[in-house]
């Protein structure tokens, strides 16, 4: 078969797991010191765990059909990727370790994240999305292309409910119940979660699902999708958004304005307050940033925290 692409090898690359930034939380004050190490703790584990977690949903080949078709993809790249390098592997989650809000779409495209390995990115969905999270402070630039581009999530993290490209985005009952429990254990491990953006009906009921899977409190009725829905599930507040395809943005039935709404109300959601009086995670260290991100960051932190 005639490779335009290359296709990693898994020695090479199932190590080699896809951006998850561990990130300690703000100063702690004298009476919640304790609590404060306590948490970094939890966060630093939480962050090994998920990456021992992205290695080993790397080096899964349990679905042959899905398995045939990433690397197929790979091997037959449409013009404008061809000699560029493929994941071509399973791919997991990526984000920030503390993220507060946990986006869950369908699955990666074959030429967006089956190529850069990283979920929704490298595709006009990726660019639609991650433009929408950065102007919201919750990525670092507005753009996502390749890995090494740059681009970071800061309070965020972004997964799938299947985890290999499959033809026409349409995995079977079988491939989306093989693969949920890797959303499940991601979710377990995002132990600062509290808010789940649905990106699409397939990643709200997986969401629910592995909701029920991880907390085993889910009320029923089963709360429906809709665009902007909202619904409690179990510790989280669940958040739907039509899914960012080309299908739903060219045809407005997604607008910019429409997602950026979406993500304020998340943004909302985890900056509120725990009972313990603990600020909500979603501050990002300004004096890190470049000047232009750190002037963002010090607004979206104003009116997050202000
Ligand atoms: S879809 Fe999930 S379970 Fe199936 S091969 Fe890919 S990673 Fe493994």
């Amino acid at each position: 078969m005639a490779a335009f692409a290359t296709i990693r090898s898994m020695d090479e690359e199932a190590g080699t797991p896809p951006d998850i930034a561990p990130r300690t939380g703000g100063s702690p004050t004298p009476d919640g010191a304790a609590a404060e190490t306590a948490t970094a703790v939890a966060r630093a584990t939480a962050a090994v765990a998920l990456g021992g977690l992205a290695k080993e949903i790397a080096a899964c080949r349990a679905c042959p059909r899905l398995v045939a078709w990433r690397e197929a993809a790979a091997a037959n790249p449409p013009a404008r990727f061809r000699g560029e390098r493929y994941w071509a592997l399973p791919v997991p989650g990526w984000g920030d370790a503390a993220a507060r809000i946990v986006l869950v779409g369908l699955a990666p495209a074959a030429h967006g994240g089956n190529r850069t390995g990283r979920v929704f990115t490298g595709d006009r969905s990726g660019d639609f999305l991650f433009a929408a999270l950065h102007r919201a402070g919750l990525a670092s630039q507005p753009t996502s292309t390749r890995p090494g581009d740059g681009l970071e999530l800061w309070g965020a993290y972004v997964a799938a409910a299947v985890r290999c490209a499959p033809p026409a985005n349409a995995p079977t009952p079988e491939e989306r119940d093989r693969c949920a429990p890797f959303l499940h254990r991601e979710l377990a491990l995002l132990v600062d979660a509290r808010v789940i953006v649905a990106l699409g009906a397939f990643g709200w009921v997986a969401a629910l699902r592995a909701v029920e899977a991880t907390s085993g409190r889910l009320a029923r009725p089963l709360p429906r999708f809709g665009h902007a829905a909202e619904a409690a599930a179990g510790p989280f507040t669940l958040l739907g958004t039509f899914h960012p395809s080309q299908q739903n943005t060219f045809t407005g039935r997604l607008t910019a304005e429409m997602l950026d709404a979406v993500l304020a109300r998340a943004v909302e959601v985890a900056s509120a307050r725990e009972p313990s009086g603990r600020p909500g995670g979603l501050a990002v260290p300004a004096s890190a940033l470049p000047t232009s991100q750190a002037r963002h960051a010090r607004r979206q932190s104003r009116t997050l925290f202000g």
